[in-house]
């Protein structure tokens, strides 16, 4: 369905315009489950079978679980600061008709936080073929000390940039430089340049994981 407004776009630049004193409705209902690791144009992406009990709920709507993939340099912006990459965990409404998508920024460096999944990088560096499958749960992406959340309303960063996303920003997550050449390969930097912010709300949310 196309959407022909086009002032919700993104990526924008982060900085909230409203701080909510109640957390965030985001339920992780994520599920350890076999990812399997295609090549995109701009680096590796990671699909799954969709499954309605491996997902999220978010303002008490299901989304479930897709596929997720990376930018370099980031897309989004912390107010001034973009990061060396940026991680889009992608979940689909059952219909397929909205989006919601959680971004986390990646830091390259090389005392990187243990926090990240290396079980994943570990079999991702021995697929042997490309229906090879790595074992992951997102939960082991998120930033260490996850305390709040940014939300806002917008759009997908790449083809015909459907205005479907709720986006859920959350902090920074430090990837070794190996772990970056796993994830980019020889693709190129891909990253949308910044959008209007227009008429839209940047919120800021207590939250924290809730327990699996
Ligand atoms: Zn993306």
């Amino acid at each position: 369905m196309m959407n022909q407004s086009k002032c919700n776009q993104s990526p924008i630049r982060i900085v909230p315009t409203i701080f909510s004193r109640l957390p965030l409705s985001l339920d992780l209902r994520w599920q350890p489950a076999d990812g399997v690791p295609v090549w995109g144009a701009h680096g590796l992406e990671v699909r799954f079978k969709p499954n309605p009990l491996n997902g999220i709920a978010l303002d008490d709507v299901d989304f479930i679980l897709e596929h997720f993939h990376f930018h370099r340099p980031s897309e989004h912006y912390r107010a001034d600061v973009q990061f060396d990459a940026e991680l889009h965990i992608v979940h689909k409404t059952g219909d397929g008709r909205k989006a919601a998508v959680i971004a986390v920024f990646l830091t390259v460096s090389d005392q990187a936080d243990d926090a990240v999944d290396l079980s994943f990088f570990e079999a991702l560096a021995e697929r042997t073929g490309d229906n090879a499958s790595v074992p992951l749960n997102p939960r082991g992406w998120l930033p260490p000390r996850t305390a709040s959340a940014i939300r806002y309303e917008g759009s997908l960063t790449t083809g015909d940039h459907e205005e479907i996303v709720s986006w859920v920003v959350l902090g920074e997550l430090r990837i070794t430089s190996a772990q970056y050449r796993l994830i980019f390969g020889e693709t190129k930097p891909h990253a949308r340049e910044l959008q209007d912010l227009n008429r839209r709300y940047v919120v800021e949310f207590p939250w924290a994981p809730n327990a699996p």
